[in-house]
């Protein structure tokens, strides 16, 4: 028997644990003493591990290569050698006649690493030559990152996850940590234990709400609204930092003016709450030696994402909660390696370390590193994922080489990305399962799982931290970049790589920020956060010190903007506003945790719809009941949860559930900035099954 450290594949909250492996097989997970979870895990983290035994719960294990040759038909098992010279022989021609920007790509925010997508942005990069990369940060803290490079400089956490706990006020906005990261939730427990006063801004009465000084049960979609009410209040009651704001902040008069017709009494109607509540929150998060900003998917996933990210920013720069211990702003990111995917690059406007791809000295940097003609390199951001349908439709992308995503469950409006893939001429999906993106392949490249192979992840505060293979993988699997590279050498780009340190020391090279994290160093301290400058420097547990901002003038940038509602609003044939959310017990698309025994006993399908008693009992529907919930969109089978926790007027469902998946219902209206879609709001009805 032996224990192999490791770190949590599931949420961003980077729970370092110890994997107990006997002949070959994982027979438990104990907690380990991480600095983000300090000897404690969560349900996924005790007994996620479960998939690797491929218990075949949900959907079976890919255990080798397999081509479709024709469309609608059968996938046949074929060797590797088969499988990697079809595959780069399609996409070559694909390359010639469409040209470059008719493949897109995508890496993986999930537990292949970061040093698997830092070759797979490579492969985009250096031999298709396009910018067509992304992740599904895209559809998750995609606005976080475009908000916050404006306002501050960097996009990402400033702060760190164990510090939450110093702060004296956490203003908690749009998540829900309870379901997303339990492990911080237990940071906002112990801060609320230190004294700290805690606000929540949510429309349901989720977990930290209970425990919350002042719970703002807010209207859905209102989120803009509120954050200009906010500011409004800190100008009209001089509850701002005056010389913070001289000193360090730009714009102040513009982000006043755009403020001045969102005083809270104005403004009650749109948000829900009242005047006093609105100028409660804010007297009691100005008055506070530190506070903390914290968001998920309730800012970001929304048609106006981007501003209200910023606008969030504004109010940590007006208080002067910027720069120093126990205050910041912390988009806490979700899945275990979205930060990470977007460090190394698989983003469509920045190579690793946030350098642009527009900027010709950084574009030939790359080149010369990688040996091609920077001529011959992408000079334009490339298509996201969330556009790929639309594009697709246009005849504008022909190929979609997808990594560890499962687009055909966790997009919006599910009907036109199905319209969007049967456009396409050619899909590659490497996966370790059989996922719904999978079923509609034409090449499925079966790659190791977490477990079967290390690496290097970055956790939501911008923590690298090193993970060990734990077990040798039981099928015919190939590591990840492995299989990224031999296709990228059938197609003339000879790349070969021995080991993943030898990747991530090709990375560093590359990227100032993060040339000091080496794996020693990481072996050594085992959570390293960039910047990280210099083989010397101890890495940054907070952002923005001596509030020095990243931008072009070294300020921070204040900003408002108008409110914008939502796309669609409901009405008479669909009365009530879907809202998609996670479950406490599961994770993303549900390939990996679906197959864990423990997890799936908790929570089966179809998933629920939460509805508040009075709607459902103008629906006629009574707690457990099987229901139909409908859109403009499509229409699932679901089961109510009624509880007096919903507000008025809304319902909420998680999108992981196979049968029942709220993303035929959604809608994909996108931020102009992000292109996040708008998966938090919008209209639907919901009925008694024996109706229909
Ligand atoms: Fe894993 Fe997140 Fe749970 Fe920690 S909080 S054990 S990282 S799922």
């Amino acid at each position: 028997m032996k224990k192999i450290t490791s770190v949590c594949p599931y949420c961003g909250a980077g729970c370092k644990l110890k994997l107990v492996v006997e002949n070959n097989k994982i027979i438990r997970a104990e907690a380990a003493d991480g600095i983000t979870n300090q000897n404690q895990l969560c349900l996924k983290g005790y007994y996620g591990w479960d998939f690797l035994n491929d218990t075949k719960l949900l959907t079976p294990r890919l255990t080798q290569p397999m081509i479709r040759y024709q469309k609608g038909g059968k996938f046949q098992p074929v060797s590797w050698d088969e499988a990697i010279s079809y595959t780069a022989q399609r996409l070559s021609d694909i390359k010639q006649k469409y040209g470059p920007r008719a493949i897109m790509t995508t890496g993986s925010s999930r537990g292949t690493g970061n040093e698997t997508n830092y070759v797979m942005q490579k492969f985009a990069r250096a031999v298709l030559n396009t910018n067509n990369v992304d992740c599904c940060a895209r559809v998750c803290h995609g606005p976080s990152v475009a908000g916050l490079q404006v306002t501050l400089g960097s996009g990402a956490m400033s702060n760190s996850i164990n510090d939450i706990e110093n702060s004296k006020c956490l203003l908690i906005i749009g998540y829900n940590c309870a379901d997303s990261h339990p492990i911080v939730a237990r940071r906002v427990i112990k801060a609320k234990e230190n004294g700290a006063r805690i606000i929540v801004c949510d429309p349901r009465r989720i977990e930290t709400a209970r425990i919350a000084d002042q719970h703002l049960q807010i209207h859905n979609g209102c989120n803009m609204a509120l954050v200009n009410a906010f500011i409004h209040v800190l100008l009209e009651e001089d509850l701002y930092d005056k010389d913070y704001v001289a000193r360090h902040t730009e714009g102040f008069e513009e982000m006043r003016e755009t403020v001045k017709d969102y005083a809270p009494e104005k403004v009650e109607l749109i948000v829900g709450v009242s005047a006093r509540q609105i100028r409660q929150a804010m007297r009691t998060y100005a008055a506070a030696p530190s506070a903390t900003i914290m968001w998920g998917m309730g800012v970001t996933q929304f048609g106006q994402a981007v501003d209200v990210v910023k606008g969030l920013s504004s109010l940590a720069l007006l208080t002067g909660n910027l720069g120093r211990e126990h205050v910041g702003v912390g988009p806490v990111r979700g899945q275990n390696n979205v930060q990470g995917a977007c460090d190394m690059g698989v983003i469509p406007n920045q190579f690793p370390g946030y350098q642009n791809v527009v900027d010709a000295q950084i574009r030939e940097k790359f080149a010369r590193a990688w040996g091609i003609d920077p001529a011959s390199m992408d000079d334009q951001p490339g298509v996201r994922i969330t556009e790929v349908p639309h594009l697709a439709l246009e005849g504008k992308i022909k190929a979609y080489y997808i990594m560890g995503e499962d687009p055909l469950q966790t997009e919006a409006d599910l009907g036109l990305v199905r319209e969007g893939f049967d456009a396409l001429d050619f899909v590659v999906v490497q996966d370790i399962f059989m996922t719904k993106t999978a079923e509609a392949a034409d090449v499925l490249l079966p790659a190791t799982s977490w477990g079967e192979h290390g690496g290097v992840f970055t956790c939501a505060d911008r923590g690298f931290q090193r993970f060990e293979k734990a077990i040798e993988p039981q099928y015919n699997v190939k590591r990840d970049w492995e299989i990224i590279s031999l296709i990228a050498s059938a197609m003339g780009y000879p790349m070969q790589y021995e080991n993943n340190q030898q990747i991530w020391d090709e990375m560093r090279e590359l990227c100032p920020q993060f040339y000091g994290a080496t794996y020693e160093k990481m072996g050594e301290m085992g959570h390293v956060q960039w910047p990280c400058p210099t083989i010397e420097h101890p890495g940054t547990p907070y952002l923005y010190q001596d509030n020095q901002f990243d931008t072009p003038s070294g300020k921070g940038q204040l900003f408002a903007a108008a409110w914008r509602k939502p796309a669609e609003l409901p009405d008479d044939e669909y009365p009530l506003v879907l809202c998609t959310v996670r479950e406490v017990g599961h994770y993303s698309c549900r390939s990996m945790t679906g197959n864990c025994a423990a997890l799936q006993s908790l929570a089966d399908e179809p998933g629920f719809v939460q509805i508040n008693p009075q709607d459902a009992a103008k629906a006629g529907i009574t707690d457990r009941q099987l229901v139909w919930v409908s859109s403009r969109r499509g229409k699932v089978i679901s089961r109510a949860d009624v509880s007096e926790r919903i507000n008025l007027g809304a319902v909420y469902m998680t999108y992981q559930w196979w049968i029942g998946a709220c993303n035929e219902l959604t809608q994909d209206n996108l931020d102009p900035i992000s292109k996040t879609p708008e998966t938090k709001y919008c209209a639907v009805n919901i009925s008694q099954i024996e109706d229909q």
